[in-house]
C-alpha cells in the first residue's frame, strides 16, 4: 500500500505528520511513501530531504492511507479515495459534524487523540507527546516576554533573586513546564487536585501546593470536576500566590467539559507590573479570566496574558519528529508482518479505541479500556 504525507491547510501550521526520517521506517514496514510537494517546508524538511529517503513528491492525497496532523476539512475528506485509511487528530468527543462527514465516505478513519492512556500505548500517545512541548514552549515564552532572569544570582552589582513559578495542573503539559522552569533557575510551586501527582512535582524540583480537600481522579486517571468547597479553597491559594509569583503557566483541564476558571480578574489585579500568566487552556476557554485565545494581552496593572494555541506548532521540527513517531508506531501495529498492508485488529483495545470511522461507519465512542 501507499502512504501519503499531506500539507497542512490550516493558518499558522508549521508541522508536517511524518519527517524524512519516518519515511525510512514507513518503507521498512512494506510501504510506498508520496509526500506533497512543500509538506515539510515549514518544518524545515525539503521535498529533497524525503526523496533521499526513497519518497515521491506527488498527490499524496490519493494514497491508502493518508497522514495528517489537524482534522481534514470537507474539501478534503472529498480528496480521499474510496478505501482509504485517515489517521489525524479528530477530537471525536468534540467533533460531531467532522463525524459526521467523515462517515457519509466509504474510509477508515484512525483519531491520534483517541489513543487510550495505557502504558502499552504510550509510544503513540500524541497528546503527550504535544503536551510536552507545550509545556516546555510554554515556559520559553514566558521567559521571553518576563524582563527579568528565571535564576537567581550573585554579581558585583547586586544580588538578584531567582524568578517565582506557579504551575496550575500537573498533568503531562504542567510537569514539562516545572521540569523546564527549574532547569532555567526558578523556584517553582505547582498545584493540582489529583494528590498522586505531588510526588512527580517534587521529583521535578517543585513544591506541591495541596487543598486540603479530598478529590479523586476517575479510573482513567484524569482530573473529574472539582467540588464547590475545593474550588473555594484553590480561589483562596491562587490569590495569595498571585501576590507572591512573577510567571504563572495554567494547564487544567478536564476531559468533556469547558476548562475549569482559576485565576480571576481579581488575581491578576494584585500580581506585580511585568509579570506573565501563560494559560495554556486558552483554546478550551481558557483557565484565566481574560485570556485571549491565540493572542497576548497586557492588562492595565502590567501583566501580560499570553493565550497562544499553537504552541506545539512554535517548535515545528520537534514537534513533526514526535508526531510522527507515534504514527508510525501506530503503523507497527496495524502492519504486524511487514507487509506494506495495514489492517485494523477490532479485539486489540488500542486499535479500536483509535477507529472513530470503519468502512463509512462511524464507531465512536469505543467501549471502556482497561487503565493499566
Ligand atoms: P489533562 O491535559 O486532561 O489535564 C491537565 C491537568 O489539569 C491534569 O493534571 C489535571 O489533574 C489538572 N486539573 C484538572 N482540573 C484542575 C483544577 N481545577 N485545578 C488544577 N488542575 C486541574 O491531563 P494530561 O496531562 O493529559 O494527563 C493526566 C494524567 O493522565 C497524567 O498525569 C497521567 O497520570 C495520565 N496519563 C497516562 C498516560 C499513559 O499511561 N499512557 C499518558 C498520558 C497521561
Amino acid at each position: 500500500q501507499r502512504i501519503g504525507v499531506v500539507a497542512e491547510s490550516s493558518t499558522g501550521e508549521t508541522r508536517v505528520a511524518a519527517t524524512p526520517s519516518h519515511v525510512r521506517h514507513l518503507r521498512r514496514l512494506g510501504y510506498e511513501v508520496v509526500v506533497e510537494s512543500g509538506a515539510g517546508e515549514a518544518a524545515g524538511f525539503a521535498d529533497d530531504a524525503y526523496t533521499e529517503q526513497g519518497a515521491r513528491v506527488g498527490e499524496a492525497w490519493a494514497a491508502d492511507i493518508v497522514l495528517k496532523i489537524n482534522p481534514p476539512t470537507p474539501d478534503e475528506i472529498g480528496r480521499l479515495r474510496d478505501g482509504a485509511i485517515l489517521a489525524a487528530l479528530i477530537a471525536p468527543g468534540q467533533s460531531p459534524d467532522l463525524l459526521r462527514r467523515l462517515a457519509e465516505r466509504p474510509i477508515t478513519v484512525l483519531a491520534m487523540d483517541a489513543v487510550p492512556r495505557i502504558s502499552r500505548a504510550q509510544s503513540m500517545d500524541v497528546l503527550s507527546s504535544m503536551a510536552n512541548i507545550a509545556g516546555y514552549r510554554a515556559v520559553i515564552e514566558a521567559a521571553h516576554v518576563f524582563g527579568r532572569f528565571f535564576t537567581g544570582q550573585v554579581t558585583a552589582a547586586g544580588k538578584v533573586p531567582p524568578a517565582k513559578v506557579l504551575v496550575a495542573g500537573a498533568g503531562v503539559a504542567g510537569l514539562a513546564a516545572i521540569g523546564t522552569a527549574g532547569s532555567l533557575g526558578a523556584e517553582v510551586r505547582a498545584t493540582d487536585p489529583r494528590p498522586e501527582v505531588a510526588d512527580q512535582v517534587r521529583s521535578l524540583g517543585g513544591e506541591f501546593l495541596a487543598v486540603e480537600v479530598a478529590q479523586e481522579s476517575g479510573a482513567d486517571g484524569y482530573a473529574r470536576a472539582t467540588s464547590e468547597e475545593y474550588d473555594r479553597l484553590a480561589a483562596e491559594m491562587y490569590h495569595r500566590q498571585a501576590a507572591e509569583v512573577d510567571i504563572v503557566i495554567t494547564t487544567a483541564l478536564i476531559p468533556g467539559r469547558p476548562a475549569p476558571r482559576l485565576i480571576r480578574a481579581e488575581d491578576v489585579a494584585v500580581m506585580r507590573p511585568g509579570s506573565v500568566i501563560v494559560d495554556m487552556a486558552a483554546a478550551q476557554g481558557g483557565n484565566v479570566e481574560g485570556t485571549v485565545p491565540g493572542k497576548t494581552v497586557i492588562t492595565g496593572n502590567g501583566v501580560t496574558i499570553i493565550g497562544y494555541t499553537d504552541l506545539p506548532a512554535r517548535l515545528p521540527a520537534q514537534a513533526s519528529q514526535l508526531f510522527g513517531t507515534n504514527l508510525v508506531n501506530l503503523l507497527k501495529l496495524l502492519t504486524p508482518q511487514r507487509d506494506g498492508r495495514a489492517l485494523i485488529d477490532f479485539d486489540d483495545p488500542v486499535q479500536r479505541s483509535v477507529t472513530v470511522v470503519r468502512d463509512g461507519e462511524q464507531t465512536w465512542p469505543p467501549p471502556p479500556v482497561q487503565v493499566s
